[in-house]
């Protein structure tokens, strides 16, 4: 492989000048056919007259917004405005390169991508807006076999959610893009339907389209705050008159933290620097006709394409030098079309090996370089969805792929909006899969480690360490000294397997070296007895005179009619289809408690909350961090648990799917006769502060028996083996 040395290249960037941002943008407008379409536009465009009600305002023009606004008006909501600072697009959108991916290893997200990616291409052709489309596909690397695998798994997805992908051989990689060095590549991952778009004519296009479906957009006007009035309808304040309407959109990009802080909504987002360059042209490039797909690189952090007849390249820099978030970026008001200085340094390394894969690009100078904030969530994923807490508030930020998810994610979220759910499950987008814990800190953490990782695969099991603990139990520190491995599941650190001779676990997609690890836990519930905290569960107390009706309405069956009676329920929503599912016992005529997934806390207050009509008299309390649970699981559970009861614990006093009060090692407890691995045993629910001498008693005692700790590969392997079903909803 051609060496080209680093100095070469910052030889070559060095004797380029910042271009400031005016001039920049000055350069993209119309520069070249296709591309960079004009953004800024003072004429008045059709519609644009302020009104003082609507049905939903949208804050922001950018993507998000605007793709939100077309799809709502398609739905038939033509009654919403969307409100911009600044022009549509001058966010993050106008500035970034435009990729739309349809390679995505999660279905959901894939059918969001692969909708923007039917969309954009018929765009222009409907609404006379240049939008820029190359459909020139993608190929991403595979450089080790876990790769490989992964592609497998991709390939699955990509024939389910119906785009053309192919797993290609580096001869077949040379075939489709003859200038790349294949060094050490295995294989390539070829996406046919997707391409490169221009992201300010894309949004425009949305705009049009939008507009002309009887949607207002009201451009340099800023929102300066948000009320709710006591009808529940909300008041949008904007620098032209102030708006009443039934539904508010946060879609304000990196400045959707400011927006929420008005009506007390956390906003997980950090505002992440990336930067890309774009060359002269180059002349390989000028000779051929056709144009080379969007490559995608882990080896180089990087991805490269042609840029009409330059390149572009784009570096997910992996410096823990280098703070890659932009604190201050994109954070003041007035700033639109805002870029920073060029930063070489953080991406020199990963730019030397773009030029030793592509060697034709290594003499090109760089005509520009473009350095934008962009917004990014802990997980990388948007905040597609309902706030948390708020009845008709709703996210549509976050996004740090959001050119690619901006028509996707619009259409799903209208859905959600206009029917109260989507053709697709988005739980992997809900703003509610993060809770308080969710801070300015752990989203930082986990958002600089998303972006480093943007072509690191995540293997099964893998767990980052980024922003962790977040929220532990009290025997957290306990397990973790006894060889605990713990997964992160809403911010809680959960025991996953239990490492008892030091040993770690090799990642992958395969059977592993902790299999007879796990299979040793699976034994001991089996055989003998196990404990496991459990204490992440959501819980909640439902009371008052109308708790039962309340309760029977929300869910497919019918609460127990016995005191004690343990059901498992869904709740159901309009439609018919699954909302939560939960496990209530009775506890008296009118109190209920009632266990959800830890990841469904948010969602299931809100359900609850949101689910009580007026007239109903029902408190919900959440009791999730009052309570600790351990569950006491295995044929010998009955025996260990004799030792520190007077309760009878036999089938005919406490059987199957009953719960009651009783005194365990000296603490009254909720003990509930369930599980999910299919054996005899115990949830034994107490003040979280008990938790740990209950467990100290019972491992002690249990040690006669041989007892282990169990974690969640466990559970999974042993509930399956007796086909118990749970997270479809969690
Ligand atoms: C260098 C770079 C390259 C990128 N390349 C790609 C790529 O190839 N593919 C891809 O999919 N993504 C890419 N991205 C990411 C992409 O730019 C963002 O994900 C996307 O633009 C986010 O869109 P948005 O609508 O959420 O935010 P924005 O575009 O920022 O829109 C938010 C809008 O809200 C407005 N606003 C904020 N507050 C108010 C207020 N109070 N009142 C009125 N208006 C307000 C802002 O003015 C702004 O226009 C790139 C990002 C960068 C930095």
């Amino acid at each position: 492989m051609p060496n080209i040395g680093r100095r070469s290249i910052t030889l070559t960037c060095a004797a380029l000048l910042p271009i400031p941002a005016a001039a920049l943008l000055a350069l993209m407008v119309r520069t070249q056919p296709g591309r960079f379409s004009r953004i800024g536009n003072d004429q008045h465009q059709p519609g644009e007259v302020m009104k003082s009600h609507a049905r939903v305002v949208i804050i922001g023009g950018g993507m998000m917004g605007v793709g939100l606004l077309y799809h709502l008006a398609l739905e038939g909501w033509d009654d919403c405005l969307l409100v911009e600072k600044g022009e549509l697009s001058s966010g993050s959108t106008w500035h970034a390169a435009g990729q739309c991916p349809s390679f995505i290893a999660d279905y959901n997200l894939a059918k969001i991508h692969h909708y923007s990616n039917g969309l954009y291409p018929k765009l222009e052709e409907m609404t006379g807006q240049a939008t820029g489309w190359h459909g020139c596909g993608g190929i991403r690397f595979a450089t080790t076999p876990e790769e490989l695998d992964y592609f497998r798994l991709v390939e699955g997805i990509a024939a389910n959610v119906g785009f053309r992908m192919q797993i290609i051989s580096p001869e077949e990689i040379k075939r489709l893009n003859p200038f790349v060095d294949t060094t050490g590549v295995l294989a390539g991952a070829w996406t046919l339907d997707d391409g490169h778009v221009d992201p300010a004519g894309c949004c425009n296009a949305m705009a049009i389209a939008a507009r002309t479906l009887g949607a207002t957009i009201i451009r340099h006007n800023r929102v300066t705050g948000i009320n709710q009035q006591a009808s529940g309808e909300w008041e949008v304040i904007t620098e032209q008159g102030n708006i009443i309407c039934e539904h508010v959109v946060n879609a304000g990009g990196c400045y959707a933290g400011r927006i929420g802080a008005w009506v007390g909504v956390n906003v997980p987002i950090t505002n992440m620097k990336h930067q890309y360059l774009v060359t002269e042209p180059i002349p390989e490039f000028i000779e051929r006709d056709q144009e080379m797909p969007v490559m995608r690189d882990p080896y180089c952090s990087a991805y490269y394409r042609q840029e009409q007849k330059s390149a572009l390249i784009g570096i997910y820099e992996r410096s823990d030098t280098r703070e890659a978030w932009a604190e201050t970026g994109g954070q003041a008001w007035e700033s639109e079309n805002e870029l920073f200085a060029p930063e070489y340094e953080p991406i020199m390394p990963w730019l030397e090996r773009v030029m030793e894969r592509m060697p034709i690009i290594a003499d090109a100078g760089v005509v520009r370089v473009v350095n934008g904030a962009s917004p990014h969530s802990p997980d990388g994923n948007p905040l597609l969805g309902p706030a948390a807490g708020l009845r008709n508030f709703w996210l549509s930020c976050g996004a740090s792929i959001g050119i690619a998810q901006g028509a996707g994610g619009g259409k799903y979220l209208a859905e959600l909006m206009v029917h109260g759910d989507a053709e697709i499950n988005m739980l992997k987008v809900d703003p509610r899969r993060f809770g308080p814990f969710a801070d300015k800190n752990y989203t930082a953490a986990k958002s600089h480690q998303d972006y480093k990782h943007m072509y690191v695969l995540h293997l099964p099991g893998e767990e980052r360490p980024a922003g962790r603990p977040a929220q532990t139990s009290p025997l957290y520190q306990k397990l973790m000294n006894k060889g605990c491995v713990h997964a992160e599941g809403f911010g809680w650190e959960r025991p996953k397997w239990f490492s008892l001779d030091g040993r770690q676990e090799e990642y992958g997609f395969r059977r592993n070296n902790v299999f007879d690890v796990v299979a040793a836990e699976c034994r001991a519930v089996r055989e003998r007895v196990s404990i496991r905290d459990l204490s992440s569960f959501a819980k909640f107390e439902i009371s008052g005179p109308d708790a039962l009706t309340f309760l029977n309405r929300l869910c497919a069956n019918s609460v127990s009619r016995r005191q004690g009676g343990i059901v498992l329920a869904h709740a159901i929503s309009t439609n018919g289809r699954i909302q939560s599912e939960f496990t209530i016992t009775r506890l008296a005529d009118d109190r209920f408690y009632l266990l959800s997934a830890a990841a469904a806390e948010l969602r299931d207050y809100d359900l609850l909350a949101q689910g009580k009509e007026n007239h109903e008299d029902v408190t919900i309390l959440n009791l999730t961090y009052d309570y600790g649970v351990l569950l006491v699981v295995g044929p010998r559970s009955r025996e260990l648990l004799e030792k520190f009861t007077n309760a009878s614990l036999d089938n005919h006093q406490f059987p199957w799917l009953t719960g009651r009060e009783i005194e365990v090692a000296g603490i009254n407890l909720l003990a509930l006769r369930i599980n999910f691995v299919g054996e005899l045993g115990w949830e034994l629910h107490m003040p979280m502060a008990e938790l740990e001498h209950v467990y100290d008693q019972l491992w002690a005692a249990g040690e006669d028996y041989d007892i282990l700790d169990l974690g969640s590969y466990a559970v999974n392997s042993l509930r399956l083996e007796k086909l118990i079903l749970v997270g479809g909803v969690s």
